[in-house]
């Protein structure tokens, strides 16, 4: 056991930072009273049997925690002998950890949670903290069709926390063809109730909240607030209008996307920014019925809603994050016929009707009016 590193506390967490995995090989209820933020818990007997699963790379920084610092040198020395590379211990262990004034969490990621995001620990930009961040995230989505089918499942995969479905139609066979999330043998069913089947299958973790109701001037508030980002994957305008005002006056970011036919396009309005545009940057008003045709009447080829909403779930997971050059102030175009993506600048329209400096708000109900015309 001679040539194996010993780090503070201190030096730990700095580690950890720059994307070591933290194991903590106490027994489960030493971790009761909580455990280092971060750490993935692993009781010592059954290390050498789940190490994998946290660690697929022998080269991986591995750092041992344990109460004192003895378990976790006999564990690092325990993983050198199975290869790994660079196992070090924490001398000292959650004793010192705590009394240097280090953060603990209340049991924040358990062995399930290390082993099913243990490609997203291996990223630094991630991490175990930004896994506990997703974990705490809550996503509405508007809309469990085309676009909401791919953003939740991968949303579920990702470990967001929380999942609000907003949507009243039933399962119909013509949504197969691209709405991924259902299932022939749930023709019939609530899409909320066919969704939620599907992503606590694929995640148990995730708690999905199935709103089977219209989006509405009377309940949009209570449908979205108290999340941390919207997702727009409605299919008309009257709810697209009233998401726009309705993320504007409670601050909270919109990532849009729309497809028609052989296109699509995706954005992300943020009013926590200002020089973000919004929505009505982009279209000013409604048009008229006639000249908006969806997808029912104009046709869309199946896999471009999967490809437009995986863009939105990519810029949620970013802003959740807070990694990456969100999608603001541009507009991602993508022609699947051509195989291109075009982006175009976006900026914020000083005359906008929603968020320039004359812009009023009259209530919901003028908003859904406006789409009535
Ligand atoms: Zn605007």
């Amino acid at each position: 056991m001679v040539d194996i590193e010993q780090l503070s506390p201190q030096q730990a967490r700095e580690r950890q930072r720059d994307g070591a995995i933290l194991i903590d090989v106490r027994d489960d209820d030493e971790r009761a009273a909580g455990m280092p933020d971060g750490a993935i818990a692993i009781p010592g007997a059954e290390l050498r049997a789940r190490v994998a699963a946290v660690a697929p790379r022998l080269d991986q920084d591995l750092l041992l925690i344990c109460a004192s610092g003895q378990r976790s040198l006999r564990a690092a020395s325990a993983l050198q002998a199975l290869g790994y590379s660079h196992a070090s211990s924490v001398a000292g262990g959650f004793r010192q950890w705590r009394a240097d004034g280090l953060p603990v969490a209340s049991g924040a990621l358990d062995d399930d949670a290390g082993e099913r995001y243990s490609r997203h620990l291996l990223l630094p930009e991630i991490g175990a903290s930004g896994q506990a961040q997703l974990a705490a995230a809550r996503v509405a989505l508007i809309g469990a069709g085309g676009l909401g089918s791919p953003a939740a499942l991968y949303l579920a995969a990702a470990g967001v926390g929380t999942l609000t479905l907003v949507d009243d139609d039933k399962v119909e066979k013509s949504n197969l063809q691209r709405q991924v999330l259902h299932a022939d043998t749930r023709i019939g069913m609530p899409k909320t109730d066919s969704a939620a089947l599907t992503l606590t299958g694929l995640n148990p973790r995730v708690k999905v909240q199935p709103r089977n109701e219209r989006l509405r001037a009377s309940n949009v508030e209570a449908l979205i607030g108290d999340h941390d980002v919207v997702i727009d994957g409605a299919d008309n305008f009257p709810t697209r209008y009233l998401l726009d005002a309705a993320t504007r006056r409670l601050n909270l970011p919109l990532v849009y996307g729309a497809v028609h036919r052989f296109t699509g396009q995706v954005s992300v309005f943020d009013p926590r920014r200002a020089e973000s545009p919004c929505y009505r940057c982009l279209f000013p008003e409604p048009p008229a019925a006639a000249d908006a045709p969806n997808c029912a009447e104009a046709g869309v080829l199946g896999v471009l809603p999967g490809i437009i909403g995986l863009l939105q779930a990519s810029e949620a997971i970013k802003l959740i994050l807070g990694i990456g050059k969100p999608l603001v102030g541009r507009l991602l175009c993508f022609d699947a016929l051509a195989a291109t993506f075009r982006e175009l600048r976006l900026p914020r329209d000083p005359l906008c009707p929603g968020c320039g400096s004359a812009a009023g708000f009259a209530g919901y109900e003028d908003i859904q009016q406006i789409c009535a015309r």
